[in-house]
């Protein structure tokens, strides 16, 4: 099987930008990207930030809101912080080469047992098994495997089966291989079992259980978030608020205020909309609005054609009409 699936591979991998070479950082950075966002959405904004931001060091001098900035569209922008923060630690170790093993990977802010054993098996030929979603579907179903996948015992065992069949001499493109498998032949719902490389191995398929595995729980419903914001401005300038730590969504992002932090006087309302952001489903309403004293210290008065500098997250840009 293992022969099967890494020969397919060679022959049928996707030519994806990084994966040109092994460099750890470019790596580590499509990892990360590549958390909760599909391939399509990563290509273009992963080569734009690579020219932006195209190695550690360059990366670890960077300030904030320049990061935020090239990440944006790709959501989830924790992941963004973490790599700055992470980067920064990095560039500080004597020599500032990147750590070759596993703990020190799974160390650093916003590195999980997932990116930590992509970047090692990848980068370094280290034996570290990935398990991602595909990878879990992919194991369910040559398994037979009939539980749901998700709760933290079955991913634990799903974990020591990843292990248990990696390859050791090609570590890092076996771990590829199931997730390429798992992303384009043996893809959620119904899979593609006639293409599959591995299908006279597959024991779900063999029992005819192949679309009907893995069986997945009821995912929890989106919690409803309502933001009730407000469009002031002022000679061509927009007031804009700094989002604090505690804040549901977008925490630290500039955005447009909420009419519960100032003292204002709201007017009709200019557009209402609705964007999924992480577990929330947001219902926005903004609102004209006048400021009814200073503005605090976390608000910002704007130049209109500087917005897209500071709005970046596409709840914002869609708030603005953007
Ligand atoms: Fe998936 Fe079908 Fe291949 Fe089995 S035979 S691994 S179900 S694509």
């Amino acid at each position: 099987m293992r022969r099967r699936l890494l020969s397919w591979y060679d022959g049928a991998a996707r030519p994806l930008p990084w994966r040109r070479d092994a460099d750890p950082y470019r790596v580590w950075l499509a990892e990360t990207m590549l958390q909760q966002t599909t391939v399509a959405a990563v290509l273009p904004r992963y080569e734009a930030f690579l020219r932006r931001f195209p190695d550690l060091r360059r990366l670890a001098r960077s300030r904030e809101p320049e990061v935020l900035r090239a990440w944006a569209g790709l959501g989830y922008y924790a992941r963004a912080r973490n790599l700055r923060a992470a980067a920064r630690r990095l560039a500080a170790r004597p020599r500032g080469a990147l750590p070759r093993d596993f703990d020190s990977w799974l160390a650093l802010p916003g590195v999980g047992r997932y990116t930590a054993a992509a970047v090692c098996s990848i980068a370094f030929g280290r034996p570290c098994a990935v398990l991602d979603g595909n990878v879990a579907r992919v194991l369910c179903r040559l398994f037979a495997r009939r539980g749901d996948p998700r709760p933290p015992a079955a991913q634990r065992r799903l974990q020591g089966l990843a292990q248990e069949l990696l390859d050791p001499l090609r570590p890092g493109d076996w771990n590829q291989a199931v997730m390429e498998l798992g992303e384009t032949v043996c893809i959620p719902g119904a899979p593609r079992c006639p293409a599959c490389p591995v299908r006279t191995s597959c024991a779900a398929r063999g029992a005819g259980l192949q679309g009907r595995l893995p069986r997945l729980g009821r995912k929890a419903a989106p919690e409803a978030l309502r933001l009730d914001c407000l469009w002031i401005e002022r000679k061509g300038r927009v007031l804009l608020w700094r989002r604090g730590a505690d804040e549901p969504v977008l925490k630290g992002h500039w955005g447009l205020p909420e009419a519960r932090r100032l003292r204002t006087r709201a007017g009709p309302v200019l557009r209402q909309l609705r964007h999924a952001i992480t577990r929330y489903r947001v219902t926005l309403s903004l609102r004209r609005g006048a400021l009814l004293g200073p503005p605090p210290a976390q608000a910002r008065w704007v130049p209109r054609p500087r917005l897209r500098d500071f709005l970046i997250s596409s709840l914002w840009r869609k708030s603005v009409g953007d």
